[in-house]
């Protein structure tokens, strides 16, 4: 199962892909994870990498494309894999067809999260005190809302023309929205 999860920042991607993960015996590839490893390490990727993040802006899609076709080459991908937080934009998107056709891997279905704004600056409040993420500031998150809404929102058109895309209503408990998920995906 080849999957693309598509939300706004604390939407509950991570926490979604992380069920299905065991679910499917698939891998997990969150391109935001991949760089808070590299900012970690402090590689020169990493570095290059931080400011932009704290900002709540967008990685440039060469580095982020980049990271993500070794992270695909990976043997744990065989079963599958859930893309957490790419493509990101119209241009990933694309990129990410034409690695994938490559691969002979297409997608089997594009999730995507819907939760209203007031809720996810709730989730990114609480997720701010937990975890300390810098990103995840009020004023950061309404940033990167606004990145979302100009740069990523428009990606759902692009897999809903290619008939690929499922909606679901990501408010609610964990495991009611993850049945959501399971019970929405094609059969394969
Ligand atoms: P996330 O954990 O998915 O919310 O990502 C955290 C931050 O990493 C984002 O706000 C971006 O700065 C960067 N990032 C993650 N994925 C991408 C991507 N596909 N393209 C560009 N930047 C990304």
């Amino acid at each position: 199962m080849r999957l693309v999860f598509l939300g706004a920042p604390g939407s509950g991607k991570g926490t979604q892909a992380a069920k299905l993960r065991e679910h499917f015996d698939i891998a997990h590839i969150s391109t935001g994870d991949l760089l808070r490893a590299a900012v970690k390490e402090g590689t020169p990727l990493g570095l290059q990498a931080k400011a932009v993040m704290d900002a709540g802006q967008l990685v440039s899609d060469e580095i982020v494309l980049g990271m993500l076709e070794e992270r695909l080459a990976r043997p744990d991908t065989a079963k599958g894999f859930i893309l957490d937080g790419y493509p990101r934009n119209l241009a990933q998107a694309d990129a990410l067809e034409g690695l994938l056709a490559r691969l002979g891997q297409p997608l089997d279905a594009v999730v995507k999260f819907e939760v209203p704004n007031e809720v996810i600056v709730g989730r990114c409040e609480i997720r701010y005190a937990a975890e300390g993420r810098a990103d995840d500031h009020p004023e950061t998150v309404r940033k990167r809302l606004a990145v979302y809404a100009e740069q990523t929102a428009p990606v759902a058109g692009f897999y809903q023309a290619r008939g690929r895309l499922v909606v679901v209503d990501g408010v609610g408990p964990v495991d009611e929205v993850f049945q959501r998920i399971v019970s929405a995906l094609p059969a394969r």
